[in-house]
């Protein structure tokens, strides 16, 4: 690799390697979860009326899913903080599904905390008193974590545009830590003193570091942005944008990964979105995006001009055929312009004449989506494996169109295909589910699927 050319390939983890670092994560947590889960054993609540029997079991049940929870919430941060290292060893998608299952177990734990430790007091004779305020701040903790998590799962069903719900989820996860510090630290007798009381201050400390240094490293990233080389049409709704990185930078990508981009062009708002990246690290003079113009902001993005920045964070995911070994057959499916990580995987297979067996089946609306027409023409001629087998939900039958993709269909296509085969989806979530649902029923191994779902 030469000085100009900072773009090239990135090295991915071998299964082993991210089974152990996946296997040290899952200790570290466990340890974190086990310390929680021992403060109130270790540190007994000094209050006399909670010192026998049964009371006793419930608040201390209940201190135990306060501690949880607490730990569970500071952990959201770490899932979310978007940390390359995660990223290899689990894939940012999982860990994004990982930080949704766990918001709910916080906002169920939180749920169940003072239900159990007031379960043995007659709340009716407590007076509305000022002195109440961290019991208060509590009850809004507790408030403002289930509108998070319900602003999060029904966001589509609610229609809240995806940046006014994302600016909300920053601010109210931010305020949820600070409540959850004043609230322990104020309505707990465990922590009033000792030992709990100074580790809830480094925690805190150490998540305001981390917080900190989440914030900054954009702000390093905009002092580097990328150029825009290039804007081209690259279908009928679909632009193809390319990118020369900034000096002394190094961009080091595996096909089918993407990356995160913020245009600072006058024509285009400056919100943050998640592309792949279509070229292949084979190639390092050129870095391509191939958008579709699928919503309110990519619907404008015609009118980006060559020579404006961007800002790139990435490159993250593990949606490649590398992750898959070497030699294996590859079944792909793609909708639409979920094709954008094959076509980076099978620029990259042609460059290094990979000759192993790969079937294509490529499901657009109508003939007129297939974006780069001629270059996946070309690709069929250079790989000698490839097969691109092409679905048109919107065609007439006589042209070609044969509806959605279905079992029988799938499995008539496939028919001549190991069942060892890897095979990677991409498309709308629809499909998506749809064909992770009728893979295995006809013969594909759960555990040599792959997915990337265009939606974090
Ligand atoms: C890993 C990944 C790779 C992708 N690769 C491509 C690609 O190669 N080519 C392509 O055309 N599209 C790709 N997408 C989809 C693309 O990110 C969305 O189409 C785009 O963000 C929609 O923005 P919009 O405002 O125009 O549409 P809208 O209609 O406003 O949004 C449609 C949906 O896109 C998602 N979305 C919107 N804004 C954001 C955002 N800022 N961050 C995250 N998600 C958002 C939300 O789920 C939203 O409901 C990819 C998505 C992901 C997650």
């Amino acid at each position: 690799m030469t000085a100009e050319t900072p773009i090239g390939e990135a090295k991915i983890l071998s299964s082993k390697t991210r089974f152990v670092l996946g296997g040290i994560c899952l200790l570290i947590l466990l340890l974190l979860l086990a310390g929680a889960i021992s403060i109130p054993f270790v540190f007994d609540s000094p209050s006399l009326r909670y010192k026998l029997g049964f009371k006793k079991t419930l608040l201390r049940t209940g201190q135990i899913f306060g501690t949880v929870a607490a730990t569970l919430l500071l952990l959201q941060l770490v899932l979310s903080a978007r940390l390359k290292l995660l990223d290899r060893i689990f894939a940012l998608n999982r860990l994004y599904i990982f930080h949704r299952v766990n918001a709910v177990a916080v906002g169920l734990l939180a749920l169940l905390h003072p239900l159990l430790v007031f379960s043995t007091t007659d709340l009716s004779n407590i007076p509305v008193e000022l002195k109440y305020w961290p019991e208060a701040v509590g009850g809004f903790l507790l408030l403002l974590l289930w509108l998070v998590i319900a602003s999060g799962i029904w966001r589509l069903f609610l229609d809240i545009h995806f940046d006014r719900w994302w600016l909300f989820h920053r601010i109210a996860t931010f305020l949820a830590a600070v409540l959850m510090v004043l609230h322990i630290l104020f309505a707990c007798e465990i922590f009033e003193q000792g030992l709990p009381r100074t580790g809830l201050f480094m925690i805190s400390g150490v998540y305001i570091l981390f917080l900190g240094w989440v914030k900054v490293k954009p702000l390093l990233r905009n002092k580097a942005p990328f150029l825009i080389n290039s804007i081209a049409r690259a279908g009928v709704d679909a632009y193809a944008v390319e990118f020369a990185p900034p000096q002394k930078t190094s961009f080091r990508y595996t096909p089918g990964q993407f990356a995160f981009i913020t245009f600072r062009s006058k024509n285009l708002s400056s919100e943050e979105h998640p592309f792949t990246i279509s070229s292949t690290p084979t190639r390092p003079e050129n870095l391509l995006f191939t958008i579709r113009c699928s919503g309110d902001w990519t619907n404008q993005i015609g009118r980006l001009q060559p020579g404006e920045k961007a800002v790139l964070d990435g490159p993250y995911g593990q949606f490649s055929h590398l992750a898959a070994g070497l030699h294996c057959e590859l079944v792909m499916i793609a909708g639409g312009i979920g094709i954008t990580p094959m076509l980076s995987m099978l620029r990259y297979m042609a460059d290094k004449n990979d000759e192993r067996s790969i079937t294509l089946i490529w499901s657009n609306r109508t003939r007129k989506d297939i974006v780069f027409a001629d270059e996946f023409d070309e690709l069929e001629r250079n790989l000698k494996g490839l097969r691109i087998l092409h679905v048109f939900t919107r065609e007439s039958k006589e042209a070609g169109g044969g509806g959605r993709l279905d079992e029988d269909q799938l499995d008539t296509l496939l028919q001549d295909c190991s069942r060892q085969s890897a095979v990677f989806i991409c498309g709308p979530p629809v499909m998506m589910a749809e064909m992770r649902r009728i893979l295995p029923k006809i013969g594909f191994s759960h555990n040599t699927i792959y997915w990337e779902k265009f939606g974090l």
